[in-house]
């Protein structure tokens, strides 16, 4: 195969992420960030979310969308996330000694739950760091691997049976979410940000949230909105029956002490 200039240079820049996420992960260079989850009715903090950030030694910060997909094509997805796990474990142990008993949750690649692995570690660390598993919440994006994989299922009720919480991300985006509804092995599910996005400006929006309220009332769902930016959102979400939401419009991912500080404030 024969690649031209600019394809060449997108390996290569691949390759260097690649290079330089190996190095940052054996150095323990990553971090978190933490989102608040908000009763938007209250302003109550409800639980987090627990963000991979790569800083960079000049300061910048490469965005989550950058190297995901290369650490998932790497095959190096599981050991950033068991690595982002370890830091949200500590997050979690820090919440509790400040006397705030919130949920976090965190992400995970369906790539993990498909691998050998990656599931055995994550119990086994869950299960040494001696917390409440009803404090922990994995996240998993709703893709057609989820559902052609009886497998990925099968570790979901099992976390589910133990007590942990598990989400299902970016809900609505995959076409069989609607078809699966009743076999999803779920206790949330997180509305996509898109359909917050243009809340109030498409009929199509509006009635997909309203339809995904129904359906989480009838089949025992909790749900949490996400990316919910405005004020006019917010009273949209409110009507609507959704009362869990994240959003800029109440608070950014931010690092673990400042989420420590906001939480202080915006506990009932
Ligand atoms: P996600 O899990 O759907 O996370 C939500 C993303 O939306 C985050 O971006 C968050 O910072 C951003 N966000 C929150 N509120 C708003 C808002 O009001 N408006 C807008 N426009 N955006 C908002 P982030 O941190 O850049 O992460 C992007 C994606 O990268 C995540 O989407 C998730 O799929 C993935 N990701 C992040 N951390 C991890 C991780 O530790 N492991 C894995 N496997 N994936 C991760
Ligand atoms: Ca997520
Ligand atoms: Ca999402
Ligand atoms: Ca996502």
């Amino acid at each position: 195969i024969e690649y031209d200039d600019s394809q060449q240079q997108v390996m290569r820049q691949r390759y260097h992420m690649l290079d330089e996420l190996r190095k940052a992960l054996q150095a323990e260079a990553l971090s978190i960030a933490l989102q608040p989850k908000v009763d938007i009715v209250t302003g109550a903090a409800v639980g987090f979310e627990a963000l991979v950030r790569w800083q960079q030694d000049d300061g910048s910060m490469t965005p989550p969308s950058e190297f995901i997909p290369v650490a998932e094509a790497a095959g190096l997805i599981s050991e950033l996330d068991l690595f982002v796990l370890k830091k949200t474990l500590e997050a979690a142990h820090q919440l509790i000694q400040a006397g705030l008993r919130l949920p976090i949750s965190f992400n995970t690649s369906s790539n993990d739950l498909l691998r050998p692995g990656y599931f055995d570690e994550m119990l086994k660390m869950v299960t040494a760091s001696g917390l409440p598993f009803n404090l922990l919440e994995l996240e998993v994006t709703e893709t057609q691997a989820m559902i052609e994989y009886q497998h990925i299922a099968t570790q979901l009720r099992k976390l589910l049976q133990l007590g942990m919480k598990v989400s299902i991300d970016d809900f609505g985006t995959g076409y069989s979410s609607l078809a699966h509804i009743t076999e999803l092995a779920a206790s949330t599910l997180k509305i996509d940000q898109t359909f917050v996005a243009r809340l109030g400006q498409s009929e199509g929006a509006n009635h997909i949230i309203e339809m995904i309220m129904r359906l989480s009332d009838r089949f025992g769902f909790h749900v949490v909105a996400e990316g919910v930016e405005t004020e006019q959102q917010r009273q949209l979400l409110i009507a609507k029956g959704c009362v869990v939401c994240q959003g800029y419009l109440f608070a950014k991912p931010m690092p673990v002490a400042q989420a420590l500080e906001w939480a202080q404030h915006h506990i009932l």
